[in-house]
């Protein structure tokens, strides 16, 4: 049955690449970073979130070290009293190059901790997993992290569409048993052809203090 989408984007505008914590603007709307290995497909979510085709950039030539590149999206909730609002993605640097050394990955530490730390306006964390990979020793330690610094942080396994039906049910199942001590929540979605998205969407207006009858599709 096609659902009602959860929110629509107005708008999604690229803002500045913060080389350090420092260079972040001050100010500004609530936040959702999203993190990931290389790879795993955050530049197609970070444009299927938005609705726009070539926001982020998807790069088949992983490796260059960048800082958090944020994006301004001004959206509306299906709900009357939360007309718009603003919301700022902030994409943060990819990890798990093969060949970064390890005072480039003492960087991406200092720079994402630095980050998080200094941020009232983070509000949710979305920590991507490609479905065919486990998670790594690097996503754990992450989520750990985020939750000992009470940063709220949800599982997104990426390119759902590389599975069929009864992988989903299977790795959905095993996620959510193996994230559960965590208290990370967890989606299953594809940038490639947007399912799970509107789920996802909801899931960050819970996030965001939207009354979650508002940000589930449905009725209206
Ligand atoms: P990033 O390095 O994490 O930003 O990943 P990209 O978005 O650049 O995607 C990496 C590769 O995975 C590209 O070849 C994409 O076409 C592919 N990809 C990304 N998302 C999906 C998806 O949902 N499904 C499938 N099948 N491929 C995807």
């Amino acid at each position: 049955m096609p659902t009602v989408p959860p929110v629509t984007v107005l708008s999604a505008a690229f803002v500045a690449e913060a080389r350090d914590v420092t260079q972040m603007p001050a100010g500004g709307p609530p936040e959702v970073a999203i993190a990931g290995r290389s790879n795993v497909g955050k530049s197609t979510l970070l444009n299927r979130i938005a609705g726009r085709r070539s926001l982020a950039r998807v790069s088949k030539t992983p490796g260059r070290t960048r800082g958090l590149v944020l994006f301004d999206l001004e959206v509306r909730w299906r709900d009357a009293t939360h007309e718009k609002q603003g919301l700022r993605l902030v994409d943060l640097p990819g990890y798990g190059y093969a060949q970064v050394s390890h005072a480039e990955r003492r960087a991406w530490q200092v720079l994402v901790e630095g980050y998080v730390k200094q941020q009232g306006a983070l509000k949710l964390v979305l920590v991507l997993v490609d479905a065919r990979r486990e998670l790594g020793a690097e996503e754990r330690q992450l989520m750990e992290w985020l939750q000992v610094m009470h940063v709220p942080c949800h599982l997104v396994i990426t390119k759902a569409d590389k599975l069929g039906a009864a992988e989903r049910g299977i790795l959905r199942e095993r996620v959510r048993k193996e994230n559960a001590a965590a208290g990370a929540s967890v989606s299953l979605v594809s940038g490639a052809t947007g399912e799970g998205v509107d789920a996802l969407w909801s899931r960050i207006g819970h996030a965001l203090g939207v009354r979650k009858d508002d940000a589930t599709a449905g009725s209206r």
